[in-house]
């Protein structure tokens, strides 16, 4: 079979414009059929992007752009930005469920730099709930593995909830939704807790939850960063500035290895990640020798 490939063809240069002839396309042969062990995949649409394969913006860290300064990151920014109600200087307490995770451990301090004055999140282990405090701006934080989640949340958040970043929905969601302001917002994130189960997305809440939710008018409603490719370029450029200005504290878990990716999403899914789960497959990363 034969297939067409694009290959960097040169660099600009460090003042030139890129051109389309830094890039060429060439035509090479794949075997017709695949081995066991092979995956055989089509290529349906490619995205190209001002920010891409800018170093700089990372200073280095290639690995963050499958992060903070990626993915991950523009949905804890566009999800607060869009579905948060953030206003500065108006004493808004904010609550983040899977608070240590790629999104989370952003959401949080992305709440912080947007005004929100008190900042507290809920996640599985202590040594999470230490970092958050001691390491990324979190005023308090919960282990909802080891701790009465709803005596806690009464005592750290004394004023209510008036954002709730939502990360994992089911019994964690319902009890924050109970100790929600009026007219508060639920940044609907994910719901992972619910994601190996037969329930519609978004899945419902507890009857309680759902009668306060209305009573109190708290808005839910979808999000997802990919219905906002508009805001991805100024995004990247926030978060890196953030980055750099050390504002952004970054996270990560690392698993070295391409042997190890089903361990590593095992992993992440139950919890084994601080930060984002990657991947190591190569930690050459100079990006001349690619
Ligand atoms: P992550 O938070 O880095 O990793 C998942 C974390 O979820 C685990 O570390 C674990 O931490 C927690 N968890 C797993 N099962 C749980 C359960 N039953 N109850 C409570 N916590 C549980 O993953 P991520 O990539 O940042 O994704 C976080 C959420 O954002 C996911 O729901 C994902 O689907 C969603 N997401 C949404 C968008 C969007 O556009 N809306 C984009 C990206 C991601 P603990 O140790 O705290 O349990």
């Amino acid at each position: 079979m034969i297939v067409q490939r694009v290959i960097l063809n040169s660099r600009p240069g460090k003042n030139g414009n890129p051109v389309a002839e830094n890039f060429r396309v060439e035509e090479v042969h794949l075997p017709g059929n695949i081995n066991e062990g092979q995956v055989q995949a089509r290529t349906l649409y490619l995205s190209v992007d001002p920010y891409m394969v800018d170093p700089k913006l990372v200073d280095g860290h290639l690995s963050y752009f499958l992060g903070a300064i990626g993915m991950p990151g523009l949905t804890s920014l566009i999800g607060i930005q869009e579905k948060g109600h953030v206003t500065a200087g108006s004493n808004q307490t904010m609550v983040v469920s899977g608070a240590a995770g790629a999104c989370g451990s952003l959401a949080g301090q992305i709440g912080h730099l947007m005004g929100c004055s008190r900042v507290v999140g809920i996640c599985g282990t202590h040594e999470k709930c230490l970092l958050l405090t001691s390491e990324l701006g979190f005023d308090a934080a919960i282990n909802y593995k080891k701790e009465n989640v709803a005596e806690q949340l009464r005592e750290l958040c004394p004023a209510g909830v008036d954002i709730y970043f939502d990360n994992v929905g089911g019994d964690i969601s319902n009890t924050v939704i109970c100790q929600m302001n009026q007219n508060s917002h639920i940044i609907l994130c994910g719901q992972i807790s619910q994601y190996n189960k037969d329930v519609p997305y978004p899945p419902p809440l507890s009857p309680a939850a759902e009668a306060i939710q209305k009573e109190r008018n708290i808005t839910r409603e979808r999000f997802l960063v990919l219905n906002y490719k508009d805001k991805f370029e100024s995004g990247i450029l926030q978060l890196s500035q953030w980055f750099k200005e050390g504002k952004l504290k970054i996270k990560e878990t690392m698993i070295n290895g391409i042997e190890n990716m089903g361990a590593a999403f095992q992993s992440m899914m139950t919890g084994g990640n601080i930060g984002k789960q990657i991947v190591c497959i190569s930690e050459e990363t100079s990006l001349q020798s690619l």
